[in-house]
């Protein structure tokens, strides 16, 4: 589904991704780990094409999306995203929230747009809240919203960027529970955590960004289980 060749993006002067190579298979999940400003958000950012890539190339279901004939709103409106922080309109409801991007980008009439979104919010345990106003949400429910609300737009890949960090502990598992829904129904997931349980629990790949580069990468028994870099099993020792 998606694949990175090279990949290298700078900030001013620091490098901030390096070489960095990524191939995500259809119906996969892919866990993003490292310290904090190994590159994680960067990376996903750059899928997406929130970031231009200084070198490099990337695929998307085979087509090379940093070729600069490609139209990046095309390309985004394949691609959902979630982020730490839920960013819903504060202004609209859930459902509103929900099917904005449907009806607006994509042309999806009202009453469809509404129907798709309901049962989204029903599957993610959510189907009494369409009406309510983000403030009325807990922030586990706030996050769901937000994950229905990318999933609306019916993405080819699932980017999630530290989805739960900003949850109250309690509030941390019903969303994790999401994620791991989703890839049992076959969404192809590349998400960056720090949360070592989940990730060993729910990723098919693992890769270890260490200062913007893919220092190790493997299954998750292969990098939780026998990390073959001495960084690897320093940091998950520091984390664990
Ligand atoms: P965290 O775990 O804290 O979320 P991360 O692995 O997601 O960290 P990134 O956010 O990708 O790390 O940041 C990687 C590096 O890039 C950091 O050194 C950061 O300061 C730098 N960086 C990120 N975005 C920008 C930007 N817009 N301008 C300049 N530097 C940036
Ligand atoms: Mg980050």
């Amino acid at each position: 589904v998606l694949r990175m060749e090279s990949v290298r993006k700078a900030f001013g002067g620091t490098v901030v991704l390096r070489d960095v190579d990524l191939e995500v298979a259809p119906h996969t999940v892919t866990a993003l780990i490292g310290a904090s400003g190994s590159g994680k958000s960067t990376l996903l950012r750059c899928a997406n094409l929130l970031e231009d890539i200084d070198d490099g190339a990337i695929w998307l279901d085979g087509e090379e999306i940093t070729d600069p004939r490609v139209d990046q709103d095309v390309v985004r409106r394949r691609v959902g995203v979630v982020f730490q922080a839920y960013n819903l309109f504060p202004h609209m409801t859930v459902l509103q929230n929900i099917t904005l991007a449907p009806r607006r980008v994509h042309g999806v009439p009202r009453a469809e747009a509404e129907a798709r979104a309901r049962d989204l919010l029903e599957r993610l345990g959510l189907g009494d809240r369409h009406d309510a106003y983000p403030d009325r949400l807990s922030g586990g429910q706030q996050q769901r919203v937000a994950i229905v609300r990318a999933l609306a737009v019916r993405p080819r890949l699932l980017l999630l960027d530290e989805i739960t960090a900003a949850l109250d502990p309690e509030l941390v598992g019903e969303v994790l529970a999401v994620v791991r829904d989703l890839k049992d129904d076959g969404m192809t997931m590349v998400l960056a955590t720090h949360e070592m349980g989940f990730a060993r629990d729910v990723a098919d790949q693992v890769c270890f960004l260490d200062g913007g580069v893919v220092l190790e990468r493997g299954t998750a028994e292969q990098v939780f289980g026998e990390p073959q870099q001495e960084r690897t099993r320093r940091f998950l020792r520091r984390i664990v």
